[in-house]
């Protein structure tokens, strides 16, 4: 089935512009890209009246069953959790999110999710997910993870995990805010129990991604192999060289403090995580900073899930981004084709191209101009459909 979106502002990531173009869609995919296109006859058209076309968005650090309202964050049955999940899918594509890494849910609700979008029984962005995340008993996340202790546990617990369909393993190197008793600073898994991890994973072709803020936390981290850092508060520049001499990647998760002090105590955020938000934010955007300007290999996520930072929020890392000193178009970057290359599906996503799925989110004033333009998404279009519109 052929389809044209046409009369569009598309951009090209690649070449970072921004030029008027149709897109010819055929069978879900990107056909053509251009003006004054070759095109049949009555061919279903969508006309997108001079709005501007960006890949779908891609979130790599969300956590699809949780709740971003405090006030209403109680313990909860399996199918609540798994409803609350399905609209916090349709959350996503209504902000032109089109793929999601799920980094760690309850009950491996995440997996089925994963598997039903996929077999088109129900609607949502593309995802790979983690299952329950590994950390050490009493450690960061220990509520839904699973424990571990000593390198034997944590190879069974990642064995676990990938027998369950996990796409990545999610550990924590370090405490964290949201849990209560831990240290943000503190590291946790040890070096030889993450280097377990990371060896069962990578034999099965699977990655790992680590919590990570505290700074010796990071390292050990680094030390076993991990392929992703989640939130990296405490880079320093040895952290960063290692980052780049191994290609690590950083997902900063800017939304996660910024929300926690935002709304406060006074929201309904637990006091402790109020307190530790407070002494680690700057040093997060700091971090951030540091580490893009070096040129450590940067995707986006939001940490969705965690307090006020809902699923259709997204665009509030770009914006943050861009507080922090990215362009519109880096920022844009880092939530499309850098995170399609983090996610391994560079070739069939994160730009608009030939022979790429057609997977757009589509905003009436561009977002390269103003990234606040990117936080109304009009439509999103998922292999070539319409699966939200404003
Ligand atoms: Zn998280």
């Amino acid at each position: 089935m052929k389809k044209l979106f046409k009369n569009g502002k598309v951009l090209d990531i690649i070449a970072k512009q921004v030029k008027e173009a149709d897109i010819l869609v055929e069978d879900g995919m990107i056909a053509a890209v251009g003006k004054d296109l070759d095109v049949p006859k009555n061919i279903k058209t969508v006309d997108l009246k001079g709005m501007t076309v960006l890949p779908g968005l891609f979130n790599c650090h969300v956590h699809i069953t949780s709740e971003p309202d405090p006030r209403k964050d109680k313990p909860k049955s399996d199918a609540a959790l798994t409803i609350q999940a399905m609209n916090n899918l349709a959350l996503h594509l209504s902000s032109g999110v089109t793929y999601i890494r799920d980094v760690g849910s309850a009950n491996f609700i995440d997996i089925e999710l994963r598997d039903a979008v996929a077999s088109g029984q129900i609607q949502g962005p593309d995802m790979q997910v983690s299952g329950r995340c590994i950390c050490m008993t009493g450690g960061h996340g220990w509520a839904t993870g699973r424990q571990a202790d000593g390198p034997d546990e944590c190879r069974k617990a990642a064995r676990e995990m990938l027998r369950a369909g996990a796409d990545w393993i999610k550990v924590m190197a370090t405490g964290g805010v949201m849990t209560k008793g831990v240290e943000p600073g503190a590291e946790q898994l040890t070096t030889a129990e993450m280097a377990a991890i990371v060896e069962e994973a990578h034999k099965k072709g699977a990655l790992t991604c680590t919590h990570a803020q505290g700074n010796t936390g990071i390292k050990n981290a680094l030390a076993a192999g991990i392929d992703c850092i989640e939130h990296g508060i405490y880079l320093d520049d040895e952290a960063i060289d290692t980052m780049l001499k191994q290609g690590s990647w950083l997902v900063p998760t800017l939304c996660a403090p910024h929300f926690i002090l935002k709304y406060g105590i006074a929201g309904g955020v637990p006091e402790y995580a109020v307190r530790k938000t407070e002494i680690v934010h700057d040093h997060h955007f700091a971090s951030f900073q540091k580490a893009y300007k070096a040129g450590v290999k940067c995707a986006c996520g939001t940490d969705a899930g965690t307090p006020y930072n809902p699923h259709n929020g997204t665009p509030n890392e770009l914006v943050l981004m861009v507080k922090s000193g990215l362009t519109p178009m880096e920022a844009i970057e880092t939530a499309t084709i850098n995170s399609a290359r983090l996610m391994g599906v560079e070739k069939s996503l994160g730009s608009i191209e030939v022979g790429k799925k057609a997977h757009f989110a589509i905003f009436r004033k561009d977002p390269t101009e103003d990234i606040d333009n990117i936080t109304v998404c009009q439509m999103t279009v998922k292999n070539g459909e319409i699966v939200y519109k404003k």
